[in-house]
């Protein structure tokens, strides 16, 4: 089977360069395999997403030389197709109307905390026989009360969940609009992707993405989480670090290849082979080397290129 990863940034602010090592790591994959590589938009936060984000993210990675063979697809013109697999999972039983309003649910998590419970949606409107007037409801899917899921990811290595610590997750809100988790999982299961490669403060959505992907009938992709970019200091890297977005260095004249072989190196290695033409990166590149830990990167190292 042909290997098929993707890039799905949020427009929400310029092209960070954290996100790029990650677009990077995803495309040298696919094009080490033969594969394709897809880019896709998740643009619905539209509150945050701006055209201008859009555009900095397209034109940063064609500067860089990272081609897409699909896409750009765009997760607002998908609604459609969300809406019609959320009526299926309502069919199929997989997901359920919930009228809970906020503060009943809220009142349910205070009584299990006093219980010295762990806050958890209890899933009483998963059997619930009469509906309230009045009241517009979410869709929650109907997630395993027992067992564990368990991530094989390869980069972390075996990450268990267990499912008895996750609740009944919210798949769309009262509007009808759906949820992020739910969005990426119909994408990724549309877009045939085999191998999800991504920033690993996603790890923790991973479980119920495989859970949904499962109720539906889908094949789970395999998963490798991406360790964070830290600055010098150890903290998230910001821009109090130095650049930071993409196009910054495109306008100090920096090469594109010296940027992508700086960053290729950040979290993986290749003997002791400093300097790495696209080709080699391409031949060389090993997903389950990438290192587990989060690496330091220190913009000002960059002009010693
Ligand atoms: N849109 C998410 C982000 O920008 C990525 C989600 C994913 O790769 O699954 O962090």
């Amino acid at each position: 089977m042909s290997v098929r990863t993707r890039f799905a940034p949020s427009p929400t602010g310029y092209l960070h360069i954290g996100g790029v090592r990650t677009a990077l790591y995803s495309w040298l994959h696919a094009r080490r395999q033969g594969g394709h590589f897809i880019l896709r938009i998740e643009d619905t936060d539209v509150e945050r997403s701006t055209p201008e984000a859009t555009v900095a993210i397209l034109e940063g990675m064609a500067w860089l030389g990272l081609d897409w063979d699909e896409g750009p697809f765009y997760q607002m013109r998908r609604m459609d197709r969300y809406r019609e697999v959320l009526a299926q999972m309502l069919a199929a039983g997989t997901a359920y109307h919930c009228y809970c309003s906020r503060e009943e649910v809220e009142a349910m998590r205070e009584d299990q905390r006093q219980r010295g419970e762990k806050p958890r949606y209890d899933g009483r409107c998963r059997e619930r026989t009469t509906v309230p007037e009045g009241v517009a409801p979410v869709i929650r899917f109907r997630s395993p009360d027992d067992g564990e899921t368990v991530v094989e990811d390869l980069i972390h290595g075996t990450v268990r969940f267990q499912n008895s610590e996750m609740d009944d997750l919210i798949i769309a809100r009262s509007d009808g609009t759906p949820t992020y988790n739910f969005c990426v999982v119909v994408d990724d299961w549309d877009m045939g992707i085999t191998h999800v490669i991504r920033g690993d403060d996603h790890l923790n959505n991973t479980p119920r993405q495989m859970q949904i992907l499962q109720a539906l009938g889908a094949r789970v992709p395999v998963y490798a989480h991406v360790p964070m970019i830290l600055g010098p200091d150890k903290q998230k890297l910001s821009k109090r670090h130095g650049a930071v977005s993409v196009l910054e260095y495109r306008e100090q004249g920096f090469l594109p290849d010296a940027l992508l072989n700086f960053l290729v190196r950040l979290g993986w290695s290749h003997g002791d082979q400093e300097i790495f033409t696209r080709e080699e990166m391409v031949e060389f590149f090993r997903i389950d080397a990438v290192n587990k830990a989060a690496s330091a990167f220190n913009p000002e190292k960059l002009l010693w290129i």
